[in-house]
């Protein structure tokens, strides 16, 4: 068909999720989905919008579930933006707000739909390459930047970066939008949603996708000065006025409201890594200091594919990624507890074989 494709089409390079196939008694250790269920609450509440107002288009604003975060963040609602999973919140932050005439500043090893929204957005991007310890040295920063966007903690890695060096960052480049995609920060690592009050060049961008567990709602958002929440809203109602459906909406509400879940499941997350990270270590592999629903790990002794390929013939799925400096690591999600121990298990025979 490629003779009716448009000439951007052709330049595109579209990011690969993690497989999500359908194999039974698979342990899906690939894409950092919570092991553990959502919200009861919030699933009632997704329920409960199964009736007939789903004729009706849902709030194109999303007001409720705007103020609702708003009041959780000690924010206004002008300082709130949703949209359909924080993949679509950052794919608008790109086209809003990161292209200017000096490029797009982020790291080498980073998530990969950065580079992809560059291409697509045609924004000339500019990678910093991380310390041999696969930190973030942000004095490798100051250099010309028409903006800067990272996670924090930094993915596949894991690796947080201190609030301070963000406020240096800030501090260096006040006239470039930086964004700070904290999609694991519940997990270990400091928000920068506090320095939101005193830097209107900051975004911070969430999503319900790990710590909530709701990664098959698609609800994610922003937050920051008004001005750049404007900008947001003009590219979201240039491309789709309704991308959170009402039990979205009504979920995302919810799961909000239920702080006492919320902290309870993290506690669990957080207790499970430290003793995978233990179990790791008894078998020889070394992990990079974890804030995230993951751990990323290598083995001195045994490659990161052959490993990778061993854990998926017991039906365990972890991800690895074919790319300079990061090859022998694994990703692996942190699971339940049970799933873990499979996981360990799994690994010291494939170690002894
Ligand atoms: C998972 C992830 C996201 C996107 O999550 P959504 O499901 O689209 O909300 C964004 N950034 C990073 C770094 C992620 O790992």
């Amino acid at each position: 068909m490629s003779r009716l494709w448009s000439d951007l089409t052709h330049t595109l390079s579209p990011y690969v999720p993690g497989e999500q196939p359908q194999i039974a008694g698979l342990i899906k250790l690939n894409t950092n989905e919570s092991p553990l269920g959502p919200s009861p609450k919030a699933l009632a509440a997704v329920a409960a919008e199964a009736r007939d107002t789903l004729r009706l288009y849902p709030d194109p604003q999303a007001t409720a579930l705007r103020r609702v975060l708003a009041a959780y963040h000690g924010l206004e609602s002008a300082n709130v933006f949703v949209g359909n999973g924080s993949d679509e919140v950052l794919a608008h932050a790109f086209a809003a707000l990161l292209k200017h005439e000096a490029p797009l500043l982020f790291p080498d090893i980073s998530y990969s739909f950065y580079p992809v929204y560059s291409r697509l957005f045609g924004i000339e991007a500019e990678t910093i390459p991380l310390d041999d310890a696969f930190n973030i040295r942000v004095a490798d920063y100051r250099r010309a930047a028409g903006a800067i966007i990272l996670p924090n903690p930094n993915a596949p890695t894991g690796v947080a970066l201190p609030l301070a060096d963000i406020e240096t960052l800030l501090a260096d480049h006040p006239n470039a939008p930086v964004v700070i995609d904290e999609a694991y920060v519940d997990f270990g690592a400091q928000t920068a949603i506090p320095m939101i009050a005193t830097h209107d060049n900051l975004l911070v961008v969430r999503t319900f996708s790990k710590s909530r567990a709701l990664a098959g709602l698609r609800v994610g958002y922003a937050l920051g000065h008004p001005d750049l929440i404007a900008a947001l809203t003009r590219v979201k109602d240039s491309f789709n006025s309704y991308p959170l459906s009402r039990p979205a909406q009504a979920g995302a509400i919810a799961s909000v409201q239920d702080e006492g879940y919320f902290q309870a499941t993290l506690a669990t997350i957080t207790a499970t890594r430290a003793k995978l990270v233990e179990g790791l270590t008894a078998l020889g592999f070394e992990t990079l200091p974890s804030s995230a629903n993951f751990v990323f790990t290598r083995h001195p002794d045994h490659s990161g594919a052959a490993l990778a390929a061993a854990l998926r013939e017991r039906a365990i799925l972890v991800r690895r990624w074919d790319a300079p400096r990061i090859g022998e690591y694994l990703r692996i999600t942190v699971g339940t507890e049970e799933q873990s121990g499979r996981l360990l298990a799994a690994l010291a025979e494939i170690l002894c074989a």
